[in-house]
């Protein structure tokens, strides 16, 4: 068993000097380098090497980071251990024969185990949050549209945003600092509004003198007690500082692992018909037709997790489904942002638990689909809000990590930054 956190090894860069000076970085390998092979944890792009660099990774290398590495990563992004790799697991440096929790589960665990200073996730649907939460480390995702997207190999492009993972909430700001920004090769990006900060990281201050968090109930159903009690001591040490906490209520996420999983699982049956031998993934030797050509190369190159979604998605937006899937799907969505939208009418930030249960030992939950889709209860959410949240380490329960998430209104990163760092 493989317990490394990367894929591939790696010495590239600085371009420039900056912030970043003297920084070694994981790059999630979904994510393209210029030059180094970039496999999404995928045997169909095993040898495909980008001809460019994602913004994020020329911003790093701008801002003097060096990157030291691709980072291992469920195959496409799809899963929430890292063990659809076709690179095999990674282990979890915080809690060890555990995961590290997915999809970016290399990232964190190389952050956790020393191997790179910070790194960069991808999180569709908890991506960053996941393993953050599972290693003991700090996640961000972003607003949707904060930070550029190209370059990025898409697995489900209306959710999904590129975040750091760091050792503490000012290491992980200071990276989307770097990052954060318009770009004109991405139209989803945007400013954020005015009186925007020009630093997070300088909102790390701890300073919660005030601010009223909310505890949404329904994200507090069916969490280990284990996990509960640490939560609960976070909440008490925010309370300490001068928060004061109350229980909301999100009746619309009830819905969201299933709205998550049809609308993901669709956008994945689009974006992954470019694998096919002929534009990406490896050049077919079969004879017959274009379709037994296609066909050979996705049942060789592609994994089970991948071509369950495939296939999901595929039957989700087929002519007769796509109304009592993929629209009754868009159709929660709404209603979770018009949700959250209320929430914030009343509250600073929202507080959960980031992942229901302790780190699954490796192995556990790969059998079983439904039940690693439903440990995404609480971060799936954020994503069809399009809203920002950090996940900060909390304690430990059965001798793993616990993580808490504080989930911010649209571009509020600077007070999620503020909160996170108040349990730090
Ligand atoms: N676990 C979720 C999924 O499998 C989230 C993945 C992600 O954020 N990339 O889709």
């Amino acid at each position: 068993m493989s317990t490394s956190a990367f894929i591939t090894t790696a010495e590239v860069g600085p371009t420039g000097s900056g912030p970043l000076d003297g920084v070694t970085v994981g790059v999630k390998d979904n994510i393209s380098t210029a030059g180094v092979r970039t496999t999404c944890g995928s045997a169909m792009l095993e040898g495909y090497v980008p001809p460019y660099d994602a913004t994020v990774v020329e911003r790093l290398k701008a801002a003097g980071a060096t990157v030291v590495g691709k980072t291992n990563m469920d195959e496409f992004g799809m899963g929430t251990t890292t063990e659809t790799s076709a690179f095999g697991p990674t282990d979890n440096p915080a809690a060890p024969g555990r995961v590290p929790g997915g999809s970016s589960g290399g990232s964190a665990a190389a952050v956790a185990a020393g191997d790179a200073d910070v790194a960069l996730g991808s999180d569709t649907g908890g991506s960053v949050r996941c393993p953050a939460a599972f290693c003991g480390v700090v996640g961000i995702k972003p607003t949707y549209g904060l930070v550029s997207r190209y370059g990025l190999v898409a697995y489900a492009n209306s959710l999904e945003q590129i975040g750091p993972l760091a050792p503490t909430v000012e290491a992980a700001a200071e990276l989307l600092d770097v990052i954060a920004g318009v770009d004109e090769r991405d139209a989803t990006t945007r400013a954020p509004p005015a009186g925007a900060p020009d630093s997070y990281a300088d909102a790390a201050d701890g300073d919660v003198d005030g601010l009223t968090v909310g505890v949404p109930t329904e994200l507090l159903e069916g969490v280990d007690e284990g996990v509960e009690a640490a939560f609960d001591e976070a909440l008490e040490s925010l309370r300490d500082r001068g928060a004061t906490t109350e229980t909301v209520s999100l009746p619309s996420v009830e819905t969201a692992v299933q709205a998550y999983y049809v609308i993901a699982m669709s956008e994945a049956s689009s974006n992954l018909a470019r694998f096919d031998g002929v534009r990406y993934g490896p050049a077919t030797e079969a004879d017959g037709d274009w379709n037994d050509a296609f066909a050979a190369v996705r049942e060789e190159g592609f994994g089970e997790e991948v071509k369950r979604r495939i296939l999901l998605g595929t039957y989700a937006l087929s002519a007769g489904y796509h109304d009592d899937y993929y629209a009754k799907a868009q159709d929660a969505r709404a209603w979770v942002k018009r949700d959250f939208e209320e929430a914030f009418e009343a509250v600073d930030v929202l507080a959960s638990p980031t992942m229901p249960v302790p780190p699954f030992e490796l192995g556990e939950s790969l059998e079983d689909p439904l039940q690693m889709y439903l440990a995404d209860a609480n971060t799936v959410p954020v994503n069809l809000a399009n809203l920002p949240a950090i996940s900060v380490p909390a304690g430990e329960t059965d001798g793993g990590p616990v993580g808490v998430q504080l989930v911010g209104p649209a571009f509020g990163e600077e007070t999620i930054v503020r909160a996170g760092s108040a349990l730090a």
